[in-house]
């Protein structure tokens, strides 16, 4: 079936909604990797109600995939089919309340820091470094110098699949390393977080060495999507990486960073295909120089190109 006609016959069988509702939306340009194919549809939802009525309305056989930033998604190149759930700006709101903050899932990690920088809530400041959004830390249990989302969070608030409110302890979240436990289908859509009580300009101090000691290390300005592997037990994925020859390998416009081994780059016209087959290289070769298997970190969405183009 063509893109087009598969379209239509979705939006006819979506609920009414508030949001942005489209079809064959291009997610390309939402992706840090700037590749991947279009949303069957893309929906933006005015607010947490008209997201709930909507899934609530949805018929189950109807796909969801809710993405934040898409700083950790590689999107293949075919698409994604069924519904596409980006939250944005209306679920960004963020407010400190003694030494917790309480945060939207479609707020940024930077603004999150930077709010509690300025409130002086200390133990935050590692979110500053990680450029996606609460709902996409809240899903793969982000973290950065030493500490994860997993260590701070009080409570989590997603709604299910039928569109309930569903309120969550740390418990019920199950985190894991680059991991949680909740139902893939759900969207979360705000949590709390603990600091402690710190200075302003300590804090701050904290976050200029984060940003520096990024800057130094990783390809922050390049088209990639951060760690491509999660580390092996005892091992940094960067260095096997190395070990294995694979710097500055490339696949089309796909590449091993120079930078840093485990960062794959867009050095210009790359697509999905090619980060796919350079990852599936890279572990090949690992693999082959030290038989340890590494394990993919970022999410891996959609359909490849059917043969010929088409999707
Ligand atoms: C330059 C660079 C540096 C990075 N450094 C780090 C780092 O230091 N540490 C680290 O942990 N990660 C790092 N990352 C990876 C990435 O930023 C994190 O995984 C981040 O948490 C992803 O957030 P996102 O909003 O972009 O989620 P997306 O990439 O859009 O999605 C990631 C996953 O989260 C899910 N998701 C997103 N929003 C929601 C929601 N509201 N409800 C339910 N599920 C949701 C998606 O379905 C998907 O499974 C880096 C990436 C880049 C590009």
């Amino acid at each position: 079936m063509m893109a087009a006609e598969r379209n239509v016959g979705l939006m006819e069988r979506l609920p009414v909604a508030r949001g942005r509702i489209a079809a064959d939306v291009p997610i390309h340009k939402y992706t840090w990797f700037r590749v991947g194919g279009a949303a069957e549809v893309l929906f933006e939802p005015a607010d947490l109600d008209d997201l709930a009525t909507f899934l609530a309305g949805l018929e189950r056989d109807i796909p969801v995939t809710v993405i934040g930033v898409a700083s950790n998604l590689l999107v293949r190149d075919g698409g994604v089919a069924g519904v596409v759930i980006r939250l944005g700006r209306r679920f960004a709101d963020i407010r400190v309340e003694g030494d917790q903050i309480a945060a939207g899932a479609g707020a940024t990690d930077i603004e999150v820091a930077r709010a509690c920088r300025d409130a002086g809530l200390a133990g935050l400041e590692f979110l500053s470094g990680i450029p996606g959004t609460i709902g996409g830390a809240l899903r793969m249990n982000a973290g950065a110098y030493g500490r994860e989302i997993a260590e701070v969070v009080v409570s989590a608030e997603a709604l299910d699949r039928k569109g309930a409110l569903q309120a969550l302890t740390p418990a019920d979240l199950g985190f894991g390393y680059r991991s949680c436990a909740i139902d893939p289908d759900w969207v979360f859509v705000a949590c709390r977080l603990a600091g402690t009580l710190g200075d302003p300009s300590a804090i701050a101090a904290r976050m200029r060495e984060i940003a520096e000691a990024r800057a130094e290390s990783q390809p922050i300005r390049m088209r990639t999507g951060g760690s491509t592997f999660k580390n092996p037990p005892g091992h940094t994925a960067w260095r096997l990486i190395e070990e294995a020859g694979c710097r500055g390998l490339a696949v089309g416009g796909a590449a091993v960073s120079d930078q840093h081994c485990n960062f794959l780059i867009n050095t210009g016209g790359a697509t999905a295909a090619d980060f796919e087959a350079l990852g599936e290289e890279v572990r090949r070769r690992v693999r082959e120089h030290c038989d340890i298997d590494l394990e993919w970190e970022i999410q891996r969405i959609g359909e490849p190109l059917a043969p010929g183009g088409g999707q």
